[in-house]
């Protein structure tokens, strides 16, 4: 926060985890925007929402690739030494595949991040033998398990994480292992944290959940969109040092936290935004309110429910309080400008033109310069977002938390 881009040059905003709705004139990810295609990312990512580096999770579905290949071939996109391909506006590109695996009748989603359009179209040869149709996104990749996909990922030069680590669905501990490196059947065996480089939080949890996780210490923490739309690009991402231009191999070395690669910051939705923080009743609607974990509803007894991540991690930590590993960078809060009350397309419109992308916006613009364009009330919670005093509904059970208003200062 505050950082001024004169000081640290090579300092990036990174969104390691996005779809395309559309690719090569077919639906791609089938719950993602059509507006999301390869071209809206390449015209939005940088100029209006202010990232830096963007790794596209559908790259290995024949579309995806086949539209990367076209806009290298159009030379609206080039490949850098260090792996990746940047565009005329300076964003790169990471491509990257996010694959389901079937763990003892759970989906768990992972993504494998690539090094170049060679080792996606790899990659994607290999997984079409394990999915029904290699022009979808997320696809279930049957007979393959988390060690047979590193090891895939690895023979392409790639790198993989546990997707939305704590969702209850289809993340690792959401759904399917309380810990990990358990031994198998319940866990994937202690030496599981020699093959993932990172843990992706996901939109509900932030870092002072997860370290109550004590297996997950060495590991580092990524904080990424999962965007399905244009809007929700950067809504989670992370802040990078990288000695030298950012780059697949870049990203890596930071992840791995290699001497002059240094993860600075985790920037997130407050995880009470997030649609699963709370445990919520199919029956009724109501998101839990009291202290987790709560493994039901206290309205109807005996109905479904969808665990809320909170919850979740309530129930498998093994420490009461969060204990943060010296490496482990702090976790800013951050609520998407277009979730704001006031703010709609054209007062965000008004901000990007006059105040710039809308990272810029949220973490560095002045209050007045703010007010000035969006009027004061819209000020007042930006203002309270970047200090963390916003008063939040909780979201449960699919449906996103709400901003109710500014808490006052104690
Ligand atoms: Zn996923
Ligand atoms: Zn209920």
């Amino acid at each position: 926060m505050g950082e001024s881009s004169s000081v640290n040059q090579a300092e990036v905003w990174v969104d390691l985890h996005v779809h395309l709705g559309r690719a090569a004139g077919r639906p791609v990810k089938i719950s993602a925007s059509p507006a999301l295609d390869l071209a809206g990312v390449l015209a939005t990512a940088k100029a209006a929402v202010g990232l830096d580096g963007v790794g596209v999770v559908d790259a290995c579905t024949v579309g995806g690739l086949a539209d990367l290949r076209a806009a290298v071939a159009a030379g609206a996109l080039r490949p850098v030494a260090g792996g990746g391909l940047v565009a005329a506006d300076g964003l790169v590109i990471l491509p990257a595949a996010e694959v389901e695996l079937d763990m003892a009748g759970h989906r768990v989603h992972f993504v494998a991040l690539l090094p170049d359009l060679d080792a996606a179209s790899s990659l994607g040869q290999r997984l079409a033998r394990h999915v029904r149709n290699p022009w979808l996104s997320s696809q279930m990749a049957h007979d393959l398990d988390p060690a047979g996909l590193l090891a895939m990922a690895a023979t392409v030069g790639g790198v993989v994480w546990p997707a939305h680590a704590f969702t209850p669905h289809r993340g690792l501990y959401g759904c399917a292992v309380r810990s990990a490196a358990a031994p198998p059947p319940l866990g994937l065996g202690p030496r599981v944290f020699e093959g993932f480089i990172a843990v992706e939080l996901g939109l509900s949890a932030d870092t002072a959940m997860a370290d109550r996780l004590g297996e997950l210490a060495e590991l580092s923490f990524v904080s990424n969109s999962d965007a399905h739309g244009l809007a929700t690009l950067g809504r989670e991402v992370n802040r990078m040092r990288l000695r030298g231009p950012l780059d697949f191999t870049g990203v890596v070395r930071c992840l791995r936290r290699e001497a002059g690669f240094e993860m600075v910051a985790n920037y997130g939705m407050e995880p009470a935004m997030g649609k699963y923080h709370r445990t919520g009743c199919l029956r009724c609607g109501r998101t839990a309110d009291g202290p987790p974990p709560q493994a039901s509803c206290a309205d109807c007894p005996g109905s479904r429910v969808v665990t809320g991540v909170l919850d979740r991690l309530a129930a498998i930590a093994d420490r009461a309080e969060p204990q943060h590993p010296a490496h482990r960078p702090p976790y800013h809060r951050q609520v998407p400008l277009s979730s704001l009350p006031g703010v709609g397309p054209r007062t965000l419109g008004r901000l990007r033109s006059a105040l710039g992308p809308d990272l810029a916006v949220l973490h560095r613009a002045e209050a007045d310069a703010i007010a000035a364009v969006a009027g004061g009330t819209v000020a007042r919670w930006i203002l309270a977002a970047r200090q963390g005093r916003l008063r939040l509904q909780a979201g449960g059970g699919g449906t996103y938390g709400k901003v109710l208003g500014v808490a006052r200062l104690a």
